[in-house]
Protein backbone atom coordinates (compact mmCIF):
# COMPACT_ATOMS: atom_id res chain seq x y z
CA UNK A 1 0.00 0.00 0.00
CA UNK A 2 2.63 2.33 0.99
CA UNK A 3 4.88 1.46 -2.16
CA UNK A 4 1.87 2.16 -4.29
CA UNK A 5 1.60 6.00 -2.62
CA UNK A 6 5.38 5.91 -3.30
CA UNK A 7 5.80 4.85 -6.24
CA UNK A 8 2.43 5.50 -8.12
CA UNK A 9 3.29 8.94 -9.03
CA UNK A 10 6.51 9.55 -11.18
CA UNK A 11 10.09 10.64 -9.54
CA UNK A 12 9.13 12.41 -6.18
CA UNK A 13 11.00 13.49 -2.92
CA UNK A 14 9.29 12.38 0.34
CA UNK A 15 9.81 12.28 4.10
CA UNK A 16 8.59 10.15 6.48
CA UNK A 17 5.99 12.68 7.62
CA UNK A 18 5.13 13.58 4.05
CA UNK A 19 4.13 9.90 3.06
CA UNK A 20 2.34 9.51 6.58
CA UNK A 21 -0.37 12.47 5.90
CA UNK A 22 -0.40 10.66 2.70
CA UNK A 23 -1.28 7.40 3.84
CA UNK A 24 -3.40 9.18 6.32
CA UNK A 25 -5.28 10.98 3.45
CA UNK A 26 -5.88 7.70 1.48
CA UNK A 27 -7.10 6.05 4.73
CA UNK A 28 -4.44 3.78 5.23
CA UNK A 29 -4.03 2.92 8.30
CA UNK A 30 0.09 2.78 9.25
CA UNK A 31 1.71 4.21 12.34
CA UNK A 32 4.58 6.75 12.00
CA UNK A 33 6.94 4.40 12.68
CA UNK A 34 5.89 1.73 10.41
CA UNK A 35 6.30 4.28 7.60
CA UNK A 36 9.43 4.80 8.53
CA UNK A 37 10.26 1.49 8.74
CA UNK A 38 9.12 0.49 5.03
CA UNK A 39 11.13 3.74 3.48
CA UNK A 40 14.28 2.45 5.04
CA UNK A 41 13.37 -1.26 3.20
CA UNK A 42 13.05 0.13 0.29
CA UNK A 43 16.52 2.30 0.81
CA UNK A 44 18.14 -1.18 1.92
CA UNK A 45 17.15 -3.04 -1.21
CA UNK A 46 17.97 0.46 -3.39
CA UNK A 47 14.62 1.23 -4.46
CA UNK A 48 14.78 4.53 -2.72
CA UNK A 49 17.68 6.81 -2.17
CA UNK A 50 18.35 8.65 1.48
CA UNK A 51 18.69 12.35 0.88
CA UNK A 52 20.30 14.04 4.21
CA UNK A 53 19.81 18.08 3.57
CA UNK A 54 20.12 18.97 7.55
CA UNK A 55 20.60 17.38 10.38
CA UNK A 56 16.81 17.25 11.03
CA UNK A 57 14.85 15.80 8.22
CA UNK A 58 15.89 12.82 5.64
CA UNK A 59 13.95 13.08 2.13
CA UNK A 60 13.72 9.35 -0.08
CA UNK A 61 14.27 10.20 -3.50
CA UNK A 62 12.29 7.37 -5.84
CA UNK A 63 14.89 8.46 -8.71
CA UNK A 64 17.58 6.12 -7.40
CA UNK A 65 19.84 7.58 -10.23
CA UNK A 66 22.98 10.33 -9.31
CA UNK A 67 21.49 13.53 -9.93
CA UNK A 68 21.74 16.81 -8.16
CA UNK A 69 18.81 19.08 -6.67
CA UNK A 70 17.84 22.21 -5.43
CA UNK A 71 16.44 22.60 -1.98
CA UNK A 72 14.05 25.43 -2.06
CA UNK A 73 14.56 26.66 2.02
CA UNK A 74 11.39 28.46 1.83
CA UNK A 75 9.33 25.56 1.07
CA UNK A 76 11.78 22.69 2.67
CA UNK A 77 11.55 20.83 -0.87
CA UNK A 78 14.05 19.11 -3.30
CA UNK A 79 13.79 19.62 -6.74
CA UNK A 80 16.20 17.56 -9.42
CA UNK A 81 18.39 19.90 -11.32
CA UNK A 82 17.98 18.98 -15.31
CA UNK A 83 20.67 16.92 -16.58
CA UNK A 84 23.86 18.61 -17.31
CA UNK A 85 23.30 22.22 -15.54
CA UNK A 86 25.86 21.07 -13.07
CA UNK A 87 29.39 20.14 -14.28
CA UNK A 88 31.81 18.60 -11.41
CA UNK A 89 35.54 19.46 -10.84
CA UNK A 90 38.21 17.29 -9.60
CA UNK A 91 36.70 14.72 -6.90
CA UNK A 92 39.30 14.04 -5.02
CA UNK A 93 40.84 10.43 -4.32
CA UNK A 94 39.27 8.08 -1.98
CA UNK A 95 40.95 7.24 0.97
CA UNK A 96 42.69 3.70 1.01
CA UNK A 97 40.43 1.11 1.62
CA UNK A 98 37.22 2.89 0.20
CA UNK A 99 35.69 4.44 -2.93
CA UNK A 100 33.65 7.33 -3.91
CA UNK A 101 30.13 5.93 -4.47
CA UNK A 102 28.77 9.03 -6.38
CA UNK A 103 29.48 13.13 -6.03
CA UNK A 104 25.78 14.69 -5.53
CA UNK A 105 25.63 18.66 -5.13
CA UNK A 106 22.68 20.21 -3.26
CA UNK A 107 21.79 23.86 -4.15
CA UNK A 108 20.43 25.86 -1.60
CA UNK A 109 17.66 28.20 -2.76
CA UNK A 110 15.58 30.78 -1.09
CA UNK A 111 13.82 33.43 -2.23
CA UNK A 112 15.33 36.81 -2.65
CA UNK A 113 13.88 39.64 -0.40
CA UNK A 114 11.89 41.69 -2.81
CA UNK A 115 11.88 44.60 -0.08
CA UNK A 116 15.60 44.65 -0.55
CA UNK A 117 15.44 44.45 -4.00
CA UNK A 118 12.53 47.36 -4.83
CA UNK A 119 15.04 50.09 -2.80
CA UNK A 120 17.83 48.95 -4.59
CA UNK A 121 15.74 49.42 -8.06
CA UNK A 122 14.53 52.55 -6.22
CA UNK A 123 18.31 53.84 -6.07
CA UNK A 124 19.59 52.45 -9.14
CA UNK A 125 16.59 55.08 -10.63
CA UNK A 126 17.77 57.88 -8.63
CA UNK A 127 21.28 57.49 -10.04
CA UNK A 128 19.95 57.27 -13.54
CA UNK A 129 17.98 60.66 -12.96
ZN1 LIG B 1 15.92 13.75 -6.96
Amino acid sequence: MLGWLLFGRGHRHVTAEMLYDEACEARISVSLATVYNTLHQFREASLLRQLAVDGTKSYFDTNVAEHHHFFLEDEQMLVDVPDGLITIGEVPEAPEGSEVVCVEVIVRLRRKNTRAKSSQQASQQLTEA
